[in-house]
């Protein structure tokens, strides 16, 4: 609100109400830099995770290039803003190489590791998947790439303020995080790329953001990024307890329900997620009777549901076509309450037996 109202200036201007609004960019990189385990000359500003992972991608592309390198290595089960742009990546001469995850989905590092050629330019492992919620041994997968000198990037639009996030311990050279994941504002991301990386620009204009993003920065929005990402780093611990007992909760009663499944591994997962497969009935029309009973659920990711795509992350766990279309994802965040939950249980079983009782669409 204070940005938004009493200091509102353009940070690039440099009269006093200018410099104001710096001193909020400056404070909210060194912040969000320092929850990262990053320096603030490591953090630029975007728009959201989307163009974060795109950047990573086409810049690194760009700098494997110039040393003949057009391989890069990622997983079958990234979210779209990482496929589509290894997908352009091919027109323009590279070539992908897309890990198993198995039916738990997680990267064996040992798959990574065969993986890896002399022309990779680019490893990209998201944290935590966007659709079940299943959590990747990133440091040890940066680890790896360090010991053979690739880059490594992850997305970490899922993992940021639910999973402890160290860039320099954990080896990651590139990381991509959104800030309406940990209850920031929509439309602002960050970008970190390590210092020493010859990173291009990605917008061209005017100087802002180390003349690497051009663009006047959205100073609201990137103050309300670093004040949600303290908050959630500091309450890290208590929210995810929290969250742990009522996705549990929900677990439990989920698998009481007869031909259903949970995706993805049963531990090794982010505390807010949970995905289950019903045999025999459509995960739209699911999702669309637990909206009339009050309660907000998901087929595919948010970014492709509307896009009648069958879930690319559910055919690369090894469901049949058929299992992938029953599929219903819940969300938890820190302002569910048990009571929600218990509300869920509730109303999940009837919705299931009655949609079984129904022809299929076709
Ligand atoms: N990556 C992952 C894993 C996501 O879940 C999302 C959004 O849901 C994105 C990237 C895209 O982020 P944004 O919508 O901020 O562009």
């Amino acid at each position: 609100m204070e940005c938004l109202t009493a200091r509102y200036g353009n940070p690039s201007s440099i009269h006093g109400m200018g410099r104001a609004a710096k001193t909020i960019l400056e404070n909210s990189r060194r912040n969000i830099a320092q929850l990262i385990g990053a320096r603030p000359e490591e953090v630029y500003f975007t728009s959201g995770g989307t163009e974060a992972d795109n950047w990573a991608i086409r810049a690194t592309g760009e700098i494997g290039g110039r040393n003949g390198k057009f391989h890069i290595v990622s997983t079958s089960f990234e979210h779209p803003a990482v496929l589509r742009t290894l997908e352009n990546m091919g027109q323009k001469g590279f070539e992908a190489t897309l890990l198993d995850v198995g039916h738990e989905g997680l990267v064996r590092p040992e798959d990574l590791r065969d993986a890896i050629r002399a022309d990779t330019a680019l490893v990209t492992i998201m944290y935590a998947n966007n659709e079940i919620g299943t959590v990747q041994p990133i440091q040890e997968l940066a680890s790896l790439c360090r010991s053979r000198g690739v880059l490594f990037h992850t997305d970490a639009v899922q993992a940021a303020g639910y999973a402890g996030i160290d860039v320099e311990a954990q080896n990651i050279d590139m990381l991509s995080i959104s800030a309406h994941k940990f209850h920031g504002p929509k439309g602002i991301g960050a970008f970190y790329c390590r210092r020493g990386i010859p990173l291009p620009a990605f917008i061209q204009g005017g100087g802002q953001e180390y003349g690497k993003r051009a663009g006047t920065e959205n100073v609201p929005a990137i103050a309300g990024m670093s004040a949600a990402l303290e908050e959630a780093c500091a309450n890290m611990r208590e929210n995810n307890i929290k969250l742990t007992a009522m996705r549990d909760m929900l677990i439990e009663a989920v698998s009481a329900i007869p031909q259903s499944r949970l995706n993805g591994h049963r531990v090794k997962r982010l505390p807010g997620i949970a995905n289950f497969s019903f045999e025999g009935i459509d995960g739209e029309a699911a999702v669309l009777m637990l909206d009339l009973a009050g309660i907000c659920a998901s087929t595919a990711s948010a970014c492709a549901s509307g896009a009648l795509g069958m879930s690319h992350v559910l055919l690369a766990l090894g469901l049949s076509r058929e299992t992938a279309r029953g599929s219903v994802r819940f969300s938890l965040s820190k302002y569910n309450t048990p009571d929600e939950i218990a509300a869920v249980v509730n109303a999940l079983p009837p919705i299931i037996a009655r949609l079984r009782e129904m022809p299929r669409p076709r």
